[in-house]
């Protein structure tokens, strides 16, 4: 194995079907191994569910993306259901977290009702063994390691973290894992993490199909711009390329058990 990749938290039910195409045809060729594809809401959990079996390199996480309105109670239960029945297809709960630009926004007025959502999806998270990919930014990412903390839940995903770097310590200190995205060609808060945090609890990602800049603006966000991410973090940490492709493929193997 060399060079190769996996992107550990992208949303492929959101891509447009010929996209979707495109990327998974384009897998082996871009040294692309196998994807994370994390669940907005019950219906995306159903859509990646089919991608899911029809790909084996697809990887399997379900879970209620806290950026929306809450999920009613009889709709928390049925994805906790759905979780329940396929134990044993999904690699991890997620994307599960708290609505930190819905509060900026004023749309949300406060954590109150997603901590406890959030709360349900850890436990069963623990409950099943399962790790769990965080939506948990700036000042949400304490308020998320206190219920991990609570239910003793060892296996914590970062996804594109932002947030202080003494929020990073406690993370570290427990042993969560962060990913980095194409963003850290460009910005410097990414890049900040991405050279401080240790190479042994990251990963790397693309959140597709969210949109990038800079080199990548314009584009539709492909698992392939992981290499300029995987390139530039070597840069930063000086650490060689090739250490760093084999560490992140490992890290992610062994986080998501692939
Ligand atoms: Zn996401």
């Amino acid at each position: 194995m060399s060079n190769r990749l996996i992107d550990a938290h992208i949303h492929l039910d959101m891509y447009k079907p010929a996209e979707r195409s495109l990327i998974l045809n384009d897998m082996k060729e871009s040294g692309v191994d196998a994807l994370i594809t994390v669940s907005n809401h019950l219906a995306s959990a159903q859509k990646n569910m089919q991608l899911a079996r029809h790909d084996s390199r697809v990887k399997l996480s379900i879970g209620f993306h806290p950026e929306q309105p809450l999920p009613s109670d009889e709709d928390l239960a049925d994805l906790l259901t759905l979780i329940d029945h396929h134990q044993h297809e999904i690699v991890a709960i997620g994307e599960i977290g708290l609505p930190y630009y819905l509060r900026r926004e004023g749309k949300v007025a406060s954590r109150g009702a997603y901590m406890d959502v959030l709360d349900a999806f850890i436990q069963k998270a623990v409950e099943l063994d399962k790790p769990i990919a965080l939506h948990a930014i700036y000042d949400d990412a304490p308020m998320a390691c206190d219920l991990l903390e609570k239910h003793s839940a060892a296996k914590a995903h970062f996804h594109w973290f932002k947030g202080d770097w003494r929020t990073a310590e406690r993370m570290l200190r427990n042993g969560y894992f962060v990913s980095v995205t194409p963003d850290i060609l460009y910005k410097e808060k990414s890049r900040n993490l991405a050279g401080k945090y240790p190479l042994g609890k990251m990963m790397v990602e693309t959140d597709g199909p969210w949109p990038f800049e800079g080199v990548f603006a314009g584009r539709m966000t492909h698992p392939n711009m992981i290499h300029r991410s995987i390139r530039e973090m070597a840069e930063l940490k000086r650490i060689p390329t090739v250490e760093v492709y084999d560490r992140l493929y490992d890290n992610t193997r062994w986080f998501y058990e692939l």
